[in-house]
This record gives structure tokens, C-alpha cells and sequence, in this order.
């Protein structure tokens, strides 16, 4: 069993010397850090889809398979062929599982490729998540979705085993706490009701059974939260798309790494994709999952656009003096977000929107986790009044301006383009029924599974919005 492991900041080092500031009442150390300032807290105390065209170059389901299981290494190659039945672009975990699902698929025997500009993922939000998988939405689509994505953790022999191996994506079933306050009830009682008519494992606790169950808890002001039982918790991201890339090469997928440049159609099809390193590969379908840092200019190449804008998020890693953990992934009722992540803790917020810009810079504002975070972490856990704050990293959602949830399938105009973008922070649970999805779309032009099609296009041009409620 793997056991817990001590997260690597892309950004954030270990604090050396600093100066000592006051913040809301709170003294405060803020030390050098990357350049921006970490900082030691001390606390008051200061204690402290079936339309692939055949032919040319295309192999069959078994021999992909065949050609997948003998290949030994694991790395991206250089493109093999000019042409593919499937061009899948972005090798994130909604490129990676797409690919999966695909050459699992009985009804697609086509070739595929992922092209993936950047291998080692350093700034791809699908490494970098926080890694939540939960039930907790009011949208029945988000619920079905998901419970697969759990059934789909509980079952990785079945999905991702290769050659008798099943790799370990560091799935903690520790739960989901959404803190509510008496305002808050009533919606997230009626989202309650459907999570558990769907089969979610949910349920409301009153201040006093938190208590219990979570000594470490100061539940002044909330009037209770919502628990999962089971079947939620979060996962290691990267192992996670380590082994849809593991899996899927298994299945004959090949991986290329090259930067797609565009997209070239012929009427209402797609015909290929001009990669920057390898040129033009022709294909039967373009499945574009380039996320946050691609997937607008990749349709904005056949003039197809998209509300998807790449917005900041920070997560701030920290320590606390006093052992509390594990807690589940706990949601206060001010959206402040924190979990367990080895010996210490990661947190995160969405910002508010006036200080929310559509930006690709990675600057970490660490303003952000003395003003927001941490006042609200130590209203909640009065243990997070002493902590330090060891590391943070930056990282973007593809954030879906119309009503952040995913938008996915063909686009108007071209049959066999198919996009999954828009995630707003939900795409690492989502990737499992998103790469079946879109899988299904391909081979049968129809979802055989979920249904997603009121996620599709058509409600960025009529601009019906679906909005989740109360949901983070
Ligand atoms: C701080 C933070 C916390 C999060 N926490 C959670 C969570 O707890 N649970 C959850 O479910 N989700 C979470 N998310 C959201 C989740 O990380 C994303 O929704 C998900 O990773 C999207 O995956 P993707 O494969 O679609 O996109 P990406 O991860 O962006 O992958 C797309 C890939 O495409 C590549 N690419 C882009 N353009 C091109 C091109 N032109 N050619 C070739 N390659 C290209 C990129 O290099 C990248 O590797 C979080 C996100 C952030 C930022």
C-alpha cells in the first residue's frame, strides 16, 4: 500500500528568515519564499463520437492491442503516422482517459493519438489538482458522474491493471464536509435529496454529531454540514494520469509529444491537425481536451468559440502544530477548502471576482492566503490559529464563463470535432465518465452510458445556463 506522500510544490520552498507583520490581529511572520513571501503564522498567542473513417494506415482493435502490450518503454515518441482514425489533442486526464475508454472500446477499432505539447505536465492543472472526487453537486448529470468516477477508483484492476498490475492513484476515502449555514439549508438539503435518491452515500449531521466525529471542529455559526459515508475523498492527480497514459499505451494508443497548431476541416469534417514538430496528420476524428492553457485557440482555429477562460487558482500548503488529521476534504460555508495531505495540509479558495482576472500568469499572490484562507481556517479549526505555511503552487481552472460546468461533444458545424472543456475545477473526478462519454459519442454518435447531452454546445448559443447550487 502506498502510503502518504509528501507533496512537491512546483513553487513553494521551505521559508529562510523573514520579517514579522500583523494581520487582523494576528502576528505573523512572512519569511522569503520563491521571491513572494511565505509566511509562518504564529496566531494570537504567538504560540504557536461512431463516425471514425477506416482505412489508410488505421489497424483493428486487436492488433493496437497486440502492438500496445510488446512496446516496453514508456515515454512519448516521435509521430509514427500521417494518419490516425482519432486525434486526440491534450494529454491530460481528459485526453488520457478519452484515449482509455476509446481503445477500450468495442466499437471503435480505429487508431488513436494523443498529442501532448508538455510530458512532464509542470503546469497542467491535471497534475497540480487538489484531487477531490465527491457526489456533493445539485446537477443529477454531475451526480451520475460522480458516482462512476468512484466506481472507477474502487475498480482500477478492471479499468487501468496492466500486465497484472494495478496501479495505486492514492485514493483516500477519508470524505467530503460541506459546512452549512442556516441560510444555506434549505438548497443544500433539496441537493441532498437527489445526491441520495442517485445513490450518493450523504448525509446531514446537526453541530453535534460534527463535534463528535470531529473533535477539532469549532461549529459556531454553521448550523451542521454535509458528510459523506463513503465513496468520496481525493486521489494523487499525477498517478492518476500516469495511469490512463500507462493503460491506454497498453492499448496500442500512441502518444506524441508535439504541440497541435490547428485544425483543418473540408466543409462540415474535420481532416487533420497541423502539429508544430511533425506537420500535418490526417484524421477521422479531433478530440480537443487541450484544457485551460489550449483548448480555445485549438477551436478558435476552425472559428469555433468557446466561454472557457483560464483563471488562477493557488494552493497554499501548510503545517499545524497540534495533530488533527486525517479530515475529509472539508468545504466552509465560505468556500474556503482544506484537507489532509501527509503530515501537514493543502488549502485553497476561488478568489472573489474582483480579484478573479481571466490571466495565464502564475504569479502566487500570497496576499490571498493571509486575508481569505487562513482567517477562515481559523475560525473553523481554532488549531489553524498556530500554522505554517511551507509551500504553495499556481496553477489555472478552464474556467467556463457561462456557468462552470463542462461543456462537451461535437461543436455546430463539424460532425466529428469533438470538445470536453469548461471543467471549472471539477475535471480530475469528471475524467473517468467524461472519457467513456466521449468515447461512446465516437463510435455510436450517441451516449450509451450517461447521458450528457444537456452539457453540449447548444447552450452556449441559446445561452441556457446550468448552474449548480450551493456547490463549490
Ligand atoms: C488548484 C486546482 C485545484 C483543482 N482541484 C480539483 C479537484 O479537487 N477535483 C477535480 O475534479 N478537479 C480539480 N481541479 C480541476 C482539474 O484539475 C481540471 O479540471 C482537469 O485537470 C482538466 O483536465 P484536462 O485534461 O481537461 O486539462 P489539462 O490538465 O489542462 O490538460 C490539458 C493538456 O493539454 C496540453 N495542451 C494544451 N494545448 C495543447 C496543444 N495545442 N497541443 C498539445 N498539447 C496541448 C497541456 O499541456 C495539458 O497537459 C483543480 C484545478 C486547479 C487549478
Amino acid at each position: 500500500m502506498r502510503t502518504d506522500v509528501p507533496l512537491s510544490t512546483t513553487s513553494g520552498e521551505r521559508p529562510t528568515g523573514g520579517k514579522v507583520v500583523n494581520i487582523e490581529n494576528r502576528t505573523c511572520l512572512v519569511l522569503g519564499c520563491g521571491g513572494h513571501g511565505g509566511a509562518i503564522l504564529l496566531g494570537r498567542n504567538r504560540d504557536c463520437n461512431a463516425r471514425s473513417e477506416r482505412g489508410g494506415i488505421a489497424s483493428n482493435h486487436e492488433s493496437r492491442v497486440r502492438r500496445g502490450r510488446t512496446s516496453s518503454d514508456t515515454g512519448y515518441h516521435p509521430c509514427m503516422n500521417t494518419r490516425y482514425d482519432a486525434v486526440i489533442v491534450g494529454g491530460g486526464v481528459t485526453g488520457c482517459s478519452t484515449a482509455l475508454f476509446l481503445a477500450r472500446e468495442p466499437g471503435f477499432d480505429g487508431s488513436i493519438l494523443v498529442v501532448e505539447r508538455d510530458p512532464t505536465y509542470e503546469h497542467a492543472p491535471s497534475a497540480k489538482a487538489t484531487g477531490g472526487f465527491r457526489q456533493q453537486f445539485s446537477t443529477p448529470e454531475n451526480i451520475h458522474i460522480g458516482l462512476f468516477g468512484v466506481h472507477f477508483l474502487k475498480h482500477l484492476d478492471e479499468y487501468l491493471s496492466v500486465d497484472g498490475e494495478t496501479p495505486d492513484v492514492g485514493f483516500r476515502e477519508n470524505g467530503y464536509l460541506l459546512l452549512a449555514t442556516e441560510s444555506m439549508l434549505p438548497a443544500m438539503l433539496e441537493n441532498n435529496a437527489v445526491q441520495r435518491e442517485l445513490g450518493a452515500d450523504v448525509h446531514f449531521r446537526d453541530t453535534g454529531e460534527l463535534r463528535a466525529r470531529f473533535p477539532w471542529l469549532d461549529t459556531d455559526g454553521v448550523a451542521g454540514g454535509f458528510l459523506s459515508d463513503s465513496n468520496e475523498g481525493y486521489i494523487d492527480p499525477y498517478s492518476l494520469v500516469q495511469a490512463y497514459r500507462r493503460k491506454a499505451r497498453s492499448l496500442g494508443v500512441e502518444f506524441v509529444h508535439d504541440e497541435a497548431v490547428s485544425v483543418q476541416s473540408d466543409g462540415s469534417r474535420v481532416t487533420g491537425v497541423t502539429l508544430a514538430g511533425a506537420g500535418r496528420v490526417a484524421c477521422g476524428v479531433v478530440v480537443n481536451a487541450a484544457g485551460a492553457y489550449g483548448a480555445s485557440e485549438i477551436c478558435a482555429s476552425l472559428g469555433v468559440e468557446i466561454p472557457v477562460e483560464s483563471r488562477k487558482r493557488f494552493t497554499f500548503v501548510f503545517e499545524c502544530r497540534e495533530p488533527i488529521g486525517p479530515t475529509p476534504l472539508t468545504i466552509t460555508e465560505v468556500g474556503v477548502a482544506f484537507r489532509s495531505e501527509g503530515k501537514g495540509f493543502i488549502s485553497n479558495v476561488s478568489p472573489p471576482p474582483e480579484r478573479d482576472p481571466v490571466t495565464r500568469d502564475t504569479e502566487i499572490e500570497y496576499e490571498l492566503f493571509e486575508e481569505l484562507i487562513w482567517p477562515a481556517l481559523a475560525a473553523r479549526v481554532p488549531a489553524f490559529e498556530a500554522i505554517k505555511q511551507t509551500g504553495a503552487w499556481c496553477c489555472h481552472y478552464d474556467y467556463n464563463s457561462l456557468d462552470e460546468n463542462l461543456i462537451i461533444g461535437s461543436t455546430p458545424g463539424y460532425e466529428n470535432f469533438y470538445i470536453a472543456v469548461g471543467f471549472s475545477g471539477h475535471g480530475l473526478q469528471q475524467s473517468p465518465a467524461v472519457g467513456r462519454a466521449l468515447s461512446e459519442l465516437i463510435a455510436f454518435n450517441e451516449y450509451r452510458s450517461i447521458d450528457l447531452a444537456r452539457f453540449g454546445y447548444e447552450r452556449v448559443l441559446t445561452g441556457e445556463a446550468i448552474r449548480e447550487v450551493n456547490c463549490y
